[in-house]
């Protein structure tokens, strides 16, 4: 007979524990509740107190400083009395200009588009269950969602950016602009978000309602 800490097994699903491998039934657990393998007594799953609710926060926290971040220039820079600003879209245009159409596509798609398309699929999954309202498109989005994790390199576009600053500020004055901050503050959102969000949690929800 399994032993659970929860309460019934309307919904459950079957998983070996990561410990003594023992397969066992998993049910759908409420706010704070843990369920401990049978045999070993090991963790299986947790849920955390409306993981939901902050993971949704923190995806409309992202989207605001993703339009914040794209919306003014990340960096200004003064070189013989000329200024010029750098947005995230016109730096990624710049690599169509000096005729390195493979790097803009890439850096198109992994520093806008992708972040864009994660963050409002993840609200549209999180708000829909917030909502109660269970379409047929929300387990292949939030699947898809989840095998196109890493996709996103704002952190690597960060990166190169710091690089080049590092470079260019003997030669030139460089200012740096709101939507740097916006970006810093969005990389560090979307780290919490990934931390916070658990998908067994999103499952569970999807799992229920297919009933
Ligand atoms: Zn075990």
């Amino acid at each position: 007979m399994m032993r659970y800490e929860t309460g019934g097994l309307d919904y459950r699903t079957a998983r070996a524990c990561h410990e003594c491998d023992l397969l066992q039934y998993i049910p759908i657990l409420k706010n704070r509740e843990v369920a401990r393998c049978q045999r070993c007594k090991a963790l299986l799953k947790r849920r955390h107190v409306m993981s939901l609710e902050r993971s949704l926060a923190f995806s409309i926290t992202g989207l605001i400083l993703f339009i914040v971040a794209n919306m003014f220039p990340l960096v200004s820079l003064k070189a013989l009395g000329v200024m010029q600003h750098g947005t995230l879209f016109s730096a990624t245009l710049s690599l169509f200009e000096a005729e390195m159409p493979f790097l803009g596509m890439l850096m198109l798609f992994t520093t806008i588009l992708f972040p864009l398309f994660s963050l409002c699929g993840t609200i549209y999954v999180l708000l829909s269950i917030r909502m109660d309202h269970y379409s047929h498109w929300i387990a292949p989005m939030f699947r898809f969602l989840r095998s196109t994790d890493a996709w996103g390199m704002l952190e690597i576009f960060l990166l190169a950016l710091i690089v080049a600053a590092v470079k260019l500020v003997d030669i030139t004055e460089l200012y740096v602009g709101v939507s740097l901050y916006a970006f810093l503050l969005l990389i560090l959102t979307l780290t919490i978000l990934s931390i916070i969000l658990n998908p067994e949690d999103v499952w569970d929800h999807l799992r229920k309602h297919a009933k």
